[in-house]
């Protein structure tokens, strides 16, 4: 799961990554409208926490734009703005959340969670497949209920793989929604991990195998 944080306020854009990290989710920064928009193009998001007082354009004309051009991505408007009519507009616009500042970040993890329970694939906390399972809040692996011990990365990498189960998955696609941006990556480190989240299912005695597509990427099925 990957989330952009739109914030101008570079010390408040840090302090809620570092909240993220904690609860499990990757995180961008985008300074900017534009900045978003560019983080936008090159990666998929789960959710966007924007901050509407930003230096380029107002943050209910990117929501405005956003959902203009069908993106549907679960936004969470974070602002100073805490009149009703604010709220009222951010909702309008196709906010699916508001919360103003300043703000617990507790509650903003929990209302994250909340909205990225909402989409379809996700009626509840559990990913799986056969008898892998993933609870994505408390971020343990159990194969055939039994706890499976994984490491940050490689449930990660778990993760993406039961959302797209019996899909092809591209090493630059696994590589992006993993590692951080800007993470100093080995050439064959994805590879490593990979190899090891394969390793521990199957000496879990998992059904469902990772198998390597040679120079495109895995499926997991
Ligand atoms: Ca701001």
């Amino acid at each position: 799961m990957r989330v952009l944080i739109t914030e101008d306020n570079g010390e408040l854009a840090s302090f809620i990554q570092e909240a993220l990290k904690r609860a499990g989710y990757l995180s961008d920064i985008a300074r900017s409208a534009g900045e978003l928009k560019l983080n936008l193009k090159q990666l998929n998001y789960s959710a966007i926490i924007l901050d509407l007082g930003l230096p380029d354009i107002d943050g209910t004309n990117v929501l405005k734009s956003l959902r203009n051009s069908s993106n549907t991505v679960p936004v969470l408007i974070l602002t100073a703005r805490g009149g009703v009519q604010d709220k009222i507009n951010g909702l309008n616009l196709g906010a699916d959340d508001y919360l103003v500042k300043p703000f617990v970040v507790d509650e903003l993890i929990a209302r994250l969670r909340a909205l990225l329970r909402r989409p379809s694939n996700l009626s509840s906390n559990q990913l799986d497949k056969d008898n892998v399972a993933l609870d994505v809040i408390s971020r343990s692996v159990t194969v055939d209920g039994k706890n499976v011990i994984m490491g940050k990365t490689e449930t990660a990498i778990l993760e993406y793989l039961l959302r797209s189960p019996g899909l092809t998955v591209s090493k630059e696609s696994l590589e992006n929604n993993i590692y951080q941006s800007g993470y100093e990556l080995t050439e064959n480190a994805l590879q490593v991990a990979v190899h090891r989240v394969r390793k521990k299912l199957k000496d879990s005695g998992a059904v469902p195998t990772i198998t390597s597509i040679r120079g495109i990427g895995y499926i997991f099925k």
